[in-house]
C-alpha cells in the first residue's frame, strides 16, 4: 500500500520563497573587493534571483543547459545560486584557483553555454578563453565599466538584469532536474563531475540545519569562509537562506586579519572553513588579540583539524570547534563531531579527543568501513578499512561517466577512498586517503595522526607526511616541516615528541624544514607536489 502523502517537489526555489516571504528583512552581508560592506536582504535576495532566472531564459538558456561561475563568495553569486537552477539550468561552479589547463577541461567536459566571471578574476579566466568552443555569452561580475577584455560576447551583471521583470514562474518544476555541477579538484587522473539535483540538495539542506548539525536559526550570523566554488559552500548558502541566517560573504579577503575583524565586528556565531584558515587565524589572534567568543560552532572540514589547534581554539578563545567530515561527492557533508550526551561531563581534555575525531553521520547518510576483500569491518574503534557511504545527497554516478567498480560497490555504496575506523558508539576517524597511507613492512601508517602530532608542536606551524619508497620496507613515512617564524625545532626533537605516542615503527625516518607547504586549489596540503619534489630530488 502506497502513502498517501503530497509528492511535493523538493526544489530549490521553495527554499529562496520561504525566506523571501519569512524572513524578508533578514540581512546578508558582502564583502567587495574595494574593502566596503554591500548589504541587502532576503527580499532583495528572492526578487533579484527570480530577474536573473527570467534573464537567462531571454539569453536562451534551455532546461539542463550548464551554467559555470567563476567568482568569489557575494551576493550575486548567491543569485546564482537560485537564479540559475529556478531558470531550469545546472550551476557549474568553477574554482578560480585551477591550474588554466584543468579550468579549459572542465569548462568544456561540462558544455558551459554562459560562464558568469568576477571583474577580480577576470585575467584568470581569459588565460583559458582561447580554448574553451562552447560558451555562448560571458557575464562580468563587478567589473569597471571600461574594462578591456579579449572575451567575445561581454554583458555586465547589473545590465542583464536591470528592468527584467520578477514575476518569473520558476523553471525548477522536478525535483530530480539537476540544479549544481562541482568538480572534484582531480588529484587522481582527470576531474570529475558531481551533478547534484534539486532533490538531494534540497535533503542535504535539512540535513545540514538538523540540531544535531549547525541547526541554523534567524539568530544565527554565518561567516561562508569556505568558498562557493569549493563544494557549494559546504551547503551554507542554502542552509542560511532556509533558516533565514544573517550571512556574511566575505568576497576576495580570505586573510586572517579581515576574517577577524569580520567576526568580531559582526558577531559571528558560526564560520566554515578549512584547517589552513582556522591555522592562520589562530595565529593572527595572537598577536592582535579579538573577542570572536561570539562563534558558537567553528566548522572546520576538508582536512583534518589538528587537535591541538582545537584546543587552541577552545582553551584560549572560548571557541566551540565543530570538526566536519565530507566530499564533493556527499554534496558534501557526511559526519560531524558533536558531543553526546555521555560526553558532557568529560574533562575538557578528552572533550577536545572527541572534536578531534570527523564524528558520525547526520541523519540521513550511512556509513561502513570495508577491508580489501570486500568484507564489511566492526565499530570497533580500531579496525581500519576504506569508509564507504550511501544516503538522498550522496552521488551514484559521475557526469558522463559510467559508474564503475573503483568508485561504486555491487550493492549501491560510494567508494569514498579514505581509509578510517569507527568507534562502537558510531564516530567516525579518518586515518588517511587511500592514496595517502604508508605502508610500511606490511603495516598501514596513518599519516593524519603523524600530522595532527606534529602540528601540536608550539614550534611547529605546519607539517604533511608523505610516503617515500624504501627497498627493505617498501615505503616510509618522511615529515616536511613548516617551523613557526621564531621556532628552532629540530629533527631529534620531534622524534621525541612523537616517540610518546607512536610506535617506533611509525615515527619518519627524515624531517625536511620548509619554508611553506605547497596547496591544492581548495587550501589542503598538496602531497601530489610533495611526492614528486621528492622524487625529483627536491626535498
Ligand atoms: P578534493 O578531492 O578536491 O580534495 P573534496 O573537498 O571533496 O575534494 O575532498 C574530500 C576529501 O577531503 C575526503 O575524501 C577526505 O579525504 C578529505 N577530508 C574532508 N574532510 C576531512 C576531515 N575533517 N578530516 C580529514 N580529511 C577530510
Amino acid at each position: 500500500m502506497q502513502g498517501l502523502m503530497m509528492d511535493y517537489p523538493l526544489t530549490l526555489d521553495r527554499i529562496v520563497e520561504h525566506a523571501g516571504r519569512l524572513f524578508p528583512r533578514n540581512r546578508i552581508r558582502s564583502k567587495l573587493p574595494d574593502g566596503g560592506m554591500h548589504e541587502y536582504t532576503y527580499a532583495d535576495l528572492l526578487c533579484r534571483s527570480r530577474r536573473l532566472a527570467a534573464a537567462l531564459v531571454g539569453l536562451g538558456v534551455e532546461p539542463g543547459d550548464r551554467v559555470g561561475t567563476f567568482a568569489w563568495n557575494h551576493y550575486q553569486h548567491l543569485e546564482m545560486y537560485f537564479g540559475i537552477p529556478g531558470a531550469g539550468a545546472v550551476c557549474h561552479t568553477l574554482n578560480i584557483r585551477l591550474f588554466p589547463n584543468q579550468l579549459a577541461y572542465i569548462v568544456n567536459h561540462a558544455e558551459d553555454r554562459v560562464v558568469f566571471i568576477d571583474g577580480s578574476v577576470l585575467p584568470l579566466y581569459e588565460k583559458v578563453a582561447g580554448e574553451v568552443d562552447c560558451v555562448e555569452h560571458y557575464v562580468l561580475v563587478n567589473a569597471a565599466r571600461d574594462i578591456e577584455t579579449r572575451l567575445p560576447n561581454v554583458l555586465h551583471y547589473e545590465d542583464l538584469i536591470d528592468g527584467v521583470d520578477d514575476d518569473f514562474d520558476w523553471r525548477s518544476t522536478d525535483e530530480q532536474m539537476a540544479m549544481g555541477l562541482c568538480y572534484t579538484s582531480g588529484t587522481t587522473g582527470d576531474p570529475k563531475g558531481a551533478l547534484y539535483s534539486h532533490r538531494s540538495m534540497f535533503l542535504h539542506t535539512l540535513g545540514e540545519n538538523q540540531g544535531t548539525a549547525l541547526g541554523l536559526t534567524e539568530a544565527d550570523v554565518v561567516l561562508a569562509v569556505v568558498p562557493q566554488f569549493h563544494a557549494m559552500s559546504w551547503g551554507l548558502p542554502f542552509a542560511c537562506t532556509l533558516a533565514g541566517a544573517e550571512l556574511i560573504m566575505p568576497g576576495p579577503h580570505l586573510q586572517p586579519a579581515p576574517l577577524a575583524e569580520l567576526i568580531e565586528s559582526y558577531r559571528v556565531t558560526v564560520a566554515a572553513g578549512v584547517p589552513s584558515i582556522w591555522n592562520g587565524l589562530y595565529h593572527e589572534l595572537k598577536t592582535t588579540p579579538r573577542d570572536i567568543s561570539c562563534v558558537r560552532e567553528l566548522v572546520v572540514g576538508g582536512s583534518a583539524m589538528p587537535r591541538s589547534l582545537i584546543e587552541g581554539y577552545e582553551r584560549d578563545l572560548g571557541v566551540n570547534v565543530l570538526h566536519a567530515w565530507g566530499m564533493t561527492e556527499l554534496s558534501p557533508l557526511g559526519t560531524l563531531s558533536k558531543l553526546r550526551r555521555e560526553h558532557q561531563d568529560l574533562p575538557a581534555a578528552e572533550q577536545w579527543d572527541v572534536k578531534a575525531r570527523q564524528g558520525y553521520p547526520l541523519g540521513g547518510v550511512e556509513l561502513r568501513i570495508v577491508g580489501e576483500d570486500g568484507t564489511v569491518l566492526p565499530w570497533d574503534g580500531e579496525t581500519m578499512g576504506e569508509l564507504q557511504a550511501r544516503g538522498p545527497w550522496v552521488i551514484r554516478s559521475y557526469f558522463k561517466r559510467d559508474p564503475t567498480p573503483e568508485h561504486f560497490t555491487a550493492d549501491g555504496w560510494f567508494r569514498t577512498g579514505d581509509v578510517a575506523t569507527i568507534s562502537p558508539d558510531g564516530y567516525m576517524t579518518i586515518t588517511d586517503r587511500t592514496k595517502d597511507l604508508v605502508k610500511s613492512g606490511g603495516e598501514w601508517i596513518s599519516t593524519v595522526a603523524l600530522e595532527s602530532a606534529l602540528m601540536a608542536h608550539e614550534q611547529v606551524l605546519e607539517a604533511a607526511v608523505i610516503a617515500v619508497p624504501d627497498e627493505k620496507w617498501t615505503e616510509r613515512p618522511l615529515a616536511v616541516v613548516v617551523r613557526t617564524p621564531e621556532g628552532d625545532v629540530s629533527a631529534e626533537d620531534l622524534r621525541t615528541c612523537l616517540a610518546v605516542s607512536f610506535a617506533k615503527f611509525e615515527i619518519p625516518d627524515q624531517f625536511v624544514f620548509v619554508d611553506e607547504l605547497p596547496k591544492t586549489s581548495v587550501g589542503k596540503f598538496d602531497k601530489k607536489v610533495l611526492r614528486s619534489c621528492h622524487a625529483e630530488g627536491a626535498l
